[in-house]
């Protein structure tokens, strides 16, 4: 593993020129700073700032900074933190397996809570908030750092870093947020408190932390457990505006959103957007049918999730993510796929599985991987033609793990796919913005819709077309 990431590493100067290393100004500069606050922890001169388009961004003061300072070791995108591989082989190289694919593993599963009431709060199969609070209850650590809503008086967001002390209390925090926010402020309250925590978060913000304990005795002494959530990519905080402005909220009008509402009547993958407006008035709909509700348009994705190759949250003790797999589709409730670094976690699932309260089953390799087809395809291929696309164009890039060479065998559809879903994902944040400066959502649909049609005859053949074929099909018959 070393040796690859070395040889890739003396690829990618060979490739950007001798001095081209990727540093944390270069990840600001570009816009790829994913907002995690790893470098405001390490550093006070950096702040943590929501821009203008609802996604967290570093912004560093001082001006830019000495490369290979202590940020710039932290930071989950410069050249000069140590990666996934890196981070991976000091962590678990005793584990049982290995595949490139998802990283280092002991052990792989299906399952989901038995109790109807759990699962349905919970985004998935509720493995993951299982897990964290079995932790707390069996005192191997003290509390849950992880993601809720922010309750507070003079809240700035809908969701914050938040840390739990009991099972009600961690109850209160559960399902997906799809929201961008940074770790920095909760880290900094815990550090140095004598308490230990399981640490919950997407794949990048684990390895930022992974990182920052390398350099911080007091923070690595106190973070006992990390899980992680597979991801996708990360939405700005206009997501929830968005779909909750299509059910008639406009921003300034939301109390609280749900992402993942579970639907009885429908398959797993059709789960509702829910959002309560000031009045606690409910509106909800099924999320895919509305514009942005489809992940494959990739709407107010953060730029950084272009330039991640970490699906499987390499250095987390354990991941868990929706098991897209065919078998488990009319299983409503949700059902999580879970692949396991760390055999305490496996003990306690193990555990509770032989006391009846989960259900578990083994998985293997291929199946955890298929659930996730999506995924790799934006992230192994689509990252070679971004990437590549970034160099013709003369821009520094980022090493990532994946071979350039690999772009002769991706197809031009699949290259325009890729490039329209890259600049979806931009034009959403800056329609978006436009729509709510003249506070009129058409100036977001209209650009939007035309896009996602676009989209549609990539994928498919032309709708248009298909109507004519289809009326021409029923005059002759
Ligand atoms: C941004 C994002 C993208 C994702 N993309 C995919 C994907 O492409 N494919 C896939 O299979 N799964 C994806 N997931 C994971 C999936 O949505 C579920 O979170 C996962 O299956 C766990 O479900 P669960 O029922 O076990 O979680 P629950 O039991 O509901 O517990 C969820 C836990 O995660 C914490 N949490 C929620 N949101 C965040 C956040 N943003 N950062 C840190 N902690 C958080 C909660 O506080 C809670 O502790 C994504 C999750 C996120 C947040
Ligand atoms: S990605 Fe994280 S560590 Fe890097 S600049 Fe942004 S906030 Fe700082
Ligand atoms: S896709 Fe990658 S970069 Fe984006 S939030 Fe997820 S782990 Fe982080």
């Amino acid at each position: 593993m070393n040796y690859v990431t070395n040889l890739l590493k003396a690829k990618s100067a060979e490739r950007n020129g001798s001095n081209a290393v990727f540093t944390i100004n270069d990840v600001v500069e570009r816009g790829i700073c994913v907002g995690c606050g790893a470098c405001s922890i390490v550093d006070n001169s950096i702040q943590i700032e929501r821009n203008e388009f609802g996604s967290m961004h570093a912004s560093i003061k001082s001006g830019r900074l000495e490369p290979a300072s202590i940020a710039d070791k932290v930071c989950p995108f410069s050249d000069n933190s140590l990666n996934e591989d890196d981070l991976a082989i000091k962590l678990y190289d005793k584990s049982k397996s290995f595949d490139p694919r998802t990283g280092y593993f002991n052990d792989l599963f299906y399952g989901r809570r038995s109790d109807d009431d759990d699962i349905l709060n919970s985004s998935s199969g509720g493995l993951t908030s299982f897990v964290a609070i079995e932790l707390l209850k069996q005192n191997f650590v003290d509390g849950i750092i992880h993601v809720g809503r922010d309750q507070s008086n003079q809240r700035e967001a809908l969701f914050k870093f938040v840390t739990s002390y009991s099972e009600d209390d961690a109850n209160q925090n559960k399902k997906s947020q799809y929201y961008s926010l940074s770790f920095d402020d909760v880290l900094k309250s815990i550090r140095g408190n004598g308490k230990r925590y399981v640490f919950v978060g997407v794949p990048c913000f684990i390895k930022a932390l992974r990182n920052i304990c390398i350099n911080d005795k007091v923070l690595n002494n106190q973070v006992i457990f990390t899980l992680g959530l597979v991801c996708g990519h990360l939405k700005s905080s206009r997501f929830a505006e968005l779909l909750s402005w299509q059910l008639s909220v406009t921003p300034e009008r939301i109390q609280t959103v749900d992402f993942r509402k579970k639907n009885r009547d429908s398959t797993v993958n059709a789960y509702d957007f829910k959002v309560v407006d000031v009045d606690s008035r409910e509106y909800y709909k099924t999320s895919s049918s509305l514009l942005g509700g489809n992940w494959g348009h990739a709407a107010f994705q953060l730029q950084a999730c272009d330039y991640c190759d970490d699906i499987f949250a390499e250095t987390a003790d354990a991941v868990f993510g929706d098991a897209w797999l065919p078998q488990f589709s009319t299983y409503w409730q949700g059902t999580n796929i879970v692949l396991v670094r760390n055999n305490v976690i496996t003990d306690i699932l193990r555990a509770a599985k032989d006391a009846g309260r989960i259900t578990l089953g083994t998985l293997s390799i291929d199946d955890l991987c298929k659930s996730q087809e999506g995924n790799f395809r934006h992230r192994k291929e689509g990252l070679v033609v971004r990437l590549s696309d970034d160099l013709k164009a003369g821009k520094k890039i980022p090493l990532k793990r994946v071979n350039l060479n690999g772009i002769a065998e991706i197809s031009s559809k699949r290259k325009k796919i890729v490039r329209l879903r890259k600049k979806m994902a931009m034009k959403s944040h800056e329609y978006f913005l436009i729509a709510k400066r003249n506070n009129n959502l058409n100036l977001y649909m209209d650009p939007m819709r035309r896009l996602a049609l676009k989209m549609q005859r990539l994928y498919f053949k032309d709708p248009f077309l298909m109507r004519v074929v289809r009326k021409l099909r029923n005059l002759l018959q």
